[in-house]
């Protein structure tokens, strides 16, 4: 009994003593590394995020308003009846988003639908495809930035060419004649614009849900 508590006591200080110097060599190399590990992650993710963004935003076309916007790029429809429905101011039609010369106003004519009616574009100004809602409706965009236009329509014999393009006002500006034409805004690369106007659709779906 006299010799074990000496024994263990110093058994004890030896347990301490390990213990306090193992905590010293770990402390030192957890401080150095982690200060090194935290500066390297912060720098590379403020370097990435704003070079991504920057990117995206880029639109070298005229800014539109958000009416403008809610037609030429949400494929939505103007009211009847508005803007140049009525006109007959001669001169030419332009793109308002990107200033493409798109109708003659010689070949306007009244259909009484509701909006501008043209019986020919441009030559090579105006995009026909097939309209994405099932409607079978041929969709008319601006063939230089792909800016919704309207729908074109045949066989309705309203003019001896037999075509209506169906055209929203606000996708247009009128270049009275006598005025000079604003330059075309050309895009960055045809490949660039379509996936912008790609991207940029379903970035705001409430517009479009509240149309229906
Ligand atoms: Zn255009």
């Amino acid at each position: 009994m006299k010799f074990r508590l000496p024994i263990l006591f110093g058994v004890s200080i030896l347990f301490a003593l390990g213990a306090y110097a193992s905590t010293r060599a770990i402390d030192p190399q957890k401080s150095t590394d982690s200060p090194s590990a935290n500066k390297d992650e912060p720098a590379t993710k403020t370097k990435s995020v704003p070079l991504s963004k920057s990117k995206k935003m880029i639109d070298p076309f005229n800014k539109l308003t958000k009416d403008e916007a809610d037609v030429i790029l949400r494929k939505g429809t103007e009211a009847r009846e508005r803007g140049y429905t009525h006109s007959k101011v001669t001169g030419t039609y332009i793109c308002k988003r990107c200033n493409a010369p798109l109708y003659n106003s010689t070949d306007k004519f009244e259909s009484h639908c509701g909006w501008p009616s043209f019986d020919a574009e441009i030559k090579g100004s105006v995009k026909r495809q097939l309209e994405t809602d099932g409607s079978g409706r041929i969709e008319i965009v601006c063939e230089n930035c792909g800016g919704h236009l309207g729908h074109v329509f045949a066989d309705e014999g309203y003019t001896a060419k037999n075509t209506r393009h169906c055209v929203n006002s606000i996708s247009m500006k009128l270049i009275a004649i006598g005025k000079e034409l604003p330059e075309v805004i050309k895009p960055d690369s045809e490949k660039d614009s379509a996936a912008a106007s790609e991207k940029k659709e379903p970035s705001e779906p409430p517009i479009k849900k509240s149309s229906k």
